[in-house]
């Protein structure tokens, strides 16, 4: 047999299929039961147990894209950042993650590790030495989260693992915004990758969902503790997600290729100040991003001129919504002073450099020229009378 590993869209369409062995159709069956024989079977099967046919079978996908042995569908995002934490983070255990942090992860960490006794430090920028100097003898994980969230930054994945294996902690990556198309984090030693579903790999926001893939070993453990948490996802939202998947390469390299189409066009017009996209030559991380990521994602950040009028500027938009999620194939914008960092203080928003004019775009496959159209037409309704 050949043991080459097929390509990203092989294995999107291909692999962790359900054989439809009584009707012979071309796609996975559906199986919504909750209950299964347990006499003379081999697996004993319970959702709850993450090993329906549907579950077992999207998992296969997971694990291959993330290069991976093994890999777990939760009902959230967040179901599977916070089981796959709380699995290798014991009492009196430390773990250093990084300040600018997916709000949901940040309020995890903040409002639950101190019930269970759990210590953790923020690295305060991206380099090795802002994670080194918060490592301690009681720390147990690494966690990172790359590109950031909204200013795109990059954490070296390379210089993560070496860290991580002088003191020897676990790796975890939070690989969501990059998605599996863009960026495998096992190439560069990481441990445990997770992913909001929701976003990327879902693709059309209509699902929630979250992955974690990881080796045997690994996804054994995070598994005992997420049987008994209860996180996993209904039959029907997997048979979903695995539907979504199966474009999840084409949807993603549109994405890429407008995004950086848009970043450039962001980039040279009047009324923005700065854009942020890590596939521009002037991002700060530019060089590392190339290192570690085969596409630069969907993901753009652009400051707008702060005389402007930010609320009307989002209202005049018809085509690109205002919307809290992100990583549809429908373009949406965000403003995170409003949203994300909304609870945070003037100040505190400032040294993250969030600022009022700030807008996350998320660049979905729409035609580019609509796109420019519609921001264009956008920036026509804010300027002029507004600029003092
Ligand atoms: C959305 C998101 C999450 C949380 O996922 P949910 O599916 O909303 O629980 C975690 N990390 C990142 C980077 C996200 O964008």
């Amino acid at each position: 047999m050949n043991s080459k590993i097929p390509g990203p869209n092989t294995i999107c369409t291909h692999i962790g299929e359900v054989e439809d062995q009584q009707f012979k159709g071309a796609i996975s069956p559906l199986f919504m039961s909750s209950s299964y024989a347990y006499e003379d079977v081999e697996v004993k099967r319970y959702p709850r147990y993450f090993n329906t046919p549907n579950q077992e079978a999207l998992c296969k996908k997971i694990a291959m894209l993330e290069k991976s042995e093994a890999a777990l569908i939760f009902g959230s995002g967040m179901a599977a950042v916070s089981t796959a934490m709380l699995a290798f983070l014991h009492k009196g255990d430390h773990v250093v993650l990084p300040q600018t942090l997916y709000g949901g992860t940040y309020n995890f960490v903040v409002e639950e590790f101190h019930k269970f006794g759990i210590e953790y430090s923020f690295a305060e920028g991206f380099s090795e030495a802002d994670f080194s100097e918060k490592i301690r003898d009681n720390t147990k994980v690494l966690f990172v989260e790359t590109p950031s969230n909204p200013l795109m930054r990059i954490t070296d994945l390379e210089m993560i693992s070496k860290l991580a294996k002088q003191h020897d902690l676990v790796t975890m990556i939070d690989n969501t915004f990059a998605s599996p198309v863009n960026q495998t984090p096992a190439d560069f030693g990481i441990d445990i990758m997770i992913h909001s579903a929701t976003k990327y790999m879902g693709g059309h926001s209509d699902i929630c969902a979250g992955t974690v893939a990881a080796s045997e070993e690994h996804i054994k453990k995070i598994w005992n503790l997420a049987k008994n948490l209860g996180g996993s996802l209904s039959d029907y939202t997997v048979w979903l997600l695995e539907r979504s998947m199966k474009t999840m390469v084409l949807r993603v390299k549109a994405q890429n290729k407008n995004a950086k189409k848009m970043a450039k066009w962001l980039e040279n017009h009047a009324l923005v100040e700065n854009v942020y996209y890590p596939g521009l030559k002037n991002h700060a991380d530019y060089p590392l991003a190339k290192k570690q990521m085969s596409g630069y994602t969907g993901m753009l950040s652009f400051e707008i001129n702060e005389a402007l009028n930010v609320g009307k500027f989002l209202k005049a938009l018809k085509l690109i919504k205002p919307s809290m999620s992100l990583a549809g194939v429908e373009s949406t914008i965000l403003s995170p002073a409003k949203t994300s960092h909304g609870l945070l203080s003037p100040e505190a928003r400032k040294e993250q450099g969030i600022s009022d004019g700030l807008l996350r775009f998320s660049v979905g496959i729409e035609e580019t020229e609509d796109l420019i159209a519609d921001l264009e037409g956008a920036f026509e309704a804010v300027s002029n009378k507004n600029l003092v």
